[in-house]
């Protein structure tokens, strides 16, 4: 879930740095490596309070730039831990890069900014993350998760427009052929450029951010079946159930899109694009903004979050077209003028008040 885009880059085949050494130690444990990989996360500096605070006293515009070393480290850990093979290193984004994000996150509504100030600890870019963008939260000395830092890759986003980025997203969990096409429209052509690109990318992930420490979702680090049954979560709760005997997340729409389960973003698809029209079509009888949001608790309330700010507080365009033969066979808007997401929406608005 902390994942988006893990397929977009071909694996780098450059000098690798060298590998922290908890990575080559915990390696030598063979079955055994990944505990011994996901402690030393849990007692890396990276994961503490203590390590963001001089970047929380920063404003939230100055709290971005190539990711520290320690959080290099940490990413090295991460990847090895959940069998990504890529190796990260601090990005040297150029100016205009940097110019931007720094204008992507000046493009930001000033409630989303508020909403960011306390628990955000920046956006780290590297290149070769194994994904576009990433986030985690960090702990107080108590081990209570108190905010999150984003990661991106700086080399993945320097590629994108943003309706071209959409684009290639929406299309993932389909296999191409038989006439059918799928088109996603973010942007209007005035706006069709990087930096809004990277300030949707942003919006996701931020999304994630926000929803740490405010019981909108079970923990992500929890497995479904630890999630206690008394727990309650307001904006999860509208879509999601836990299936405590096969230890997964079931969404309430479950026995009329069926498709659901086998939707699948940025690694290999399950559904053919046929099946675009159907899904699509029982996609619109849920509380679900876009099809990711189905995929999971943590997506549906970040997915969520980027299309509720993108389109109604920033009055940006959002639309699927799926087309046949060239010939326009469904079109799909986000949700959040209609009743089935104005449950979601109030929560939206108290959180961003
Ligand atoms: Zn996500």
């Amino acid at each position: 879930m902390r994942r988006l885009a893990a397929a977009a880059l071909a694996a780098w085949a450059g000098c690798a740095p060298a590998q922290p050494a908890a990575v080559a130690e915990c390696a030598k444990l063979g079955k055994e490596g990944r505990e011994c990989l996901l402690r030393a996360m849990r007692a890396h500096p990276a994961k503490s309070a203590a390590f963001w605070e001089a970047v929380q006293s920063r404003p939230i515009d100055e709290r971005l730039g190539p990711a520290p070393a320690e959080l290099v480290d940490y990413l090295h850990l991460d990847n090895a831990a959940n069998g990504f093979p890529e190796k990260p290193r601090a990005s040297r984004p150029s100016a205009e890069f940097m110019a931007d994000m720094r204008g992507a996150i000046a493009d930001l509504p000033s409630a989303v900014r508020r909403a960011f100030d306390a628990t955000f600890a920046g956006v780290w870019l590297v290149d070769d993350l194994g994904g576009t963008g990433y986030t985690d939260t960090y702990v107080d000395a108590k081990n209570r998760p108190v905010g999150g830092f984003i990661v991106l890759d700086a080399a993945v986003l320097g590629k994108f427009t943003a309706n071209a980025w959409a684009t290639w997203k929406e299309n993932t969990p389909f296999k191409p052929g038989g006439g059918w096409t799928l088109e996603a429209r973010i942007e209007d052509s005035a706006g069709d450029n990087r930096r809004s690109a990277i300030r949707y990318i942003l919006l996701h992930e931020l999304g994630h951010v926000l929803a740490i420490n405010r019981d909108v979702h079970p923990r992500w680090d929890l497995q479904p079946s630890e999630v206690p049954e008394s727990a309650r979560f307001p904006f999860y709760d509208l879509s999601w159930t836990v299936n405590r005997r096969e230890n997964r997340y079931a969404s309430k729409y479950d026995d009329a899109f069926r498709e659901r389960r086998w939707v699948v973003y940025y690694r290999a698809p399950k559904h053919f694009s046929r099946d675009m029209v159907p899904i699509y079509d029982a996609l619109k009888a849920t509380n679900f903004p876009a099809l990711y949001a189905a995929t999971s608790p943590g997506d549906d309330f970040a997915e969520s979050f980027v299309t509720y700010v993108h389109t109604v507080l920033m009055k940006r365009p959002w639309e699927i077209t799926i087309r046949k033969d060239g010939k326009v066979a469904k079109t799909y808007r986000t949700c959040w003028d209609e009743p089935r997401c104005a449950a979601k929406r109030r929560i939206l608005e108290d959180l961003l008040r």
